[in-house]
């Protein structure tokens, strides 16, 4: 499998409960190395454009609301297999869904507060990294 690069967010929910570090860590111990990372806060218009492909989904307005509620750190993991190993991290959109011991289900409760968010192909990770950064920000170190 490809050395991959995805685009994960620490969403509001996990940056107020202080659970930054934590769940570093689970990517680092999944192999997963943070290649570039930012603190920021989205604007509506940020939140709207980055989950521009729910617009239509009838949870579209609270998630653009939650996105944009606090501080979010965003980070660029890259690794083997990258994409698919932090989705296996994050686990399961709904946190009652997620296996034991990932993200969702050990630190998040409901499905609009779920911690964190990874892209979910190739190419929509190329997209989300260049919503957030530029290739001088992104230090691989092989
Ligand atoms: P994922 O983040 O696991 O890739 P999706 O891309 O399907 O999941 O959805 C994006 C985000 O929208 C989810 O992480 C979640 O916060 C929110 N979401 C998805 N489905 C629902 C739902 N049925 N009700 C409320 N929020 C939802």
């Amino acid at each position: 499998m490809a050395v991959e690069r995805t685009l994960s967010i620490v969403k509001p929910d996990a940056v107020a409960q202080n659970n930054i570090g934590e769940i570093y860590r689970r990517f680092e111990m999944a192999g997963l190395q943070i290649i570039a990372a930012r603190m920021t806060h989205l604007s509506k218009a940020q939140a709207e454009s980055f989950y521009a492909v729910h617009r239509d989904r009838p949870f579209f307005t609270a998630l653009v609301n939650f996105m944009m509620s606090g501080p979010v750190m965003v980070q660029v993991l890259e690794g083997h297999d990258a994409i698919r190993k932090n989705r296996e991290v994050m686990g399961a959109t709904n946190p009652a869904e997620a296996a034991a011991g990932t993200i969702r289900h050990d630190l998040a409760e409901t499905v609009d507060a779920n911690a964190a968010h990874g892209s979910d192909s190739p190419e929509t990770a190329r997209e989300e990294i260049a919503f957030f950064f530029g290739e001088d920000d992104l230090h691989s170190r092989g």
